[in-house]
């Protein structure tokens, strides 16, 4: 099974890749993710995703297609994946397409968390994570049972991520209306769209997308 997880910052994919990934066994390819870790490794592909993603920008269509790429190639061909954060224009759509046909995979489910955006900045600029073990959290939907303590490893230190402010937040999510929402009609003319009501809680997020993967 592969699905995209399709939504504005903030929709809550991140939180349900999780999800999906402790429920299925299935694997959890962010962009987001590869790109911050390139950012703090200081790679080549690092350097020049930095300053875009501290602006709440896009970075080059080709270099995320090339990180998904490799992931995929290191993939067992039996491991689900979830695309989260990825293909955020028309053009990484398309390219999705030759890397999957190239794996030997293929597209099962599009999956959108539709979102109120105003709500969505409250979302954002309050989310937080354990600096050891990577645990979500948001300082008032969901702060840690014992305040300043990770509920998942008991670590001490928490991080914010750089581009969760207000200012970013804005252009990401114009940045999300403009090349990322027309990739939708991409895919709904195969018919493999679904929606999903994101303002609900996890669990029913959880629970609508289980619904879908079931057929
Ligand atoms: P995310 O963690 O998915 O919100 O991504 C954080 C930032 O990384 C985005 O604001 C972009 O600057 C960059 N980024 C992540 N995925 C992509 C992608 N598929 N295409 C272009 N830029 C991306």
């Amino acid at each position: 099974m592969n699905i995209i997880l399709l939504g504005p910052p903030g929709a809550g994919k991140g939180t349900q890749s999780a999800g999906l990934v402790e429920r299925h066994g299935m694997r959890q390819l962010s962009t987001g993710d590869m790109l911050r870790a390139a950012v703090k490794a200081g790679t080549p592909v690092g350097l020049r995703a930095k300053e875009v993603m501290e602006r709440g920008e896009l970075v080059s269509d080709e270099i995320v297609s090339d990180l998904i790429d490799a992931e995929l190639a290191a993939m067992a061909p039996e491991t689900g994946a979830i695309f989260d954060g990825y293909p955020r224009t028309v053009a990484q759509a398309e390219a999705l397409d030759a890397i999957l046909a190239k794996h030997g995979r293929k597209l099962d489910h599009v999956i959108e968390l539709a979102v109120d955006e105003d709500a969505l900045v409250a979302r954002i600029t309050g989310r937080f994570s354990c600096a050891n073990c990577g645990a979500l959290y948001h300082d008032t939907a969901h702060p840690p049972a014992t305040p300043g303590v990770c509920d998942v490893c008991g670590g001490t230190e928490f991080k914010r991520r750089p581009d969760d402010n207000e200012e970013t937040v804005r252009m990401r999510m114009q940045e999300y209306r403009a090349k990322t929402a027309p990739i939708l009609p991409f895919y709904e003319a195969r018919g493999i769209v679904s929606r999903v009501d994101g303002m609900g809680s996890i669990e029913a997020v959880a629970q609508a997308i289980d619904a879908i993967l079931r057929g």
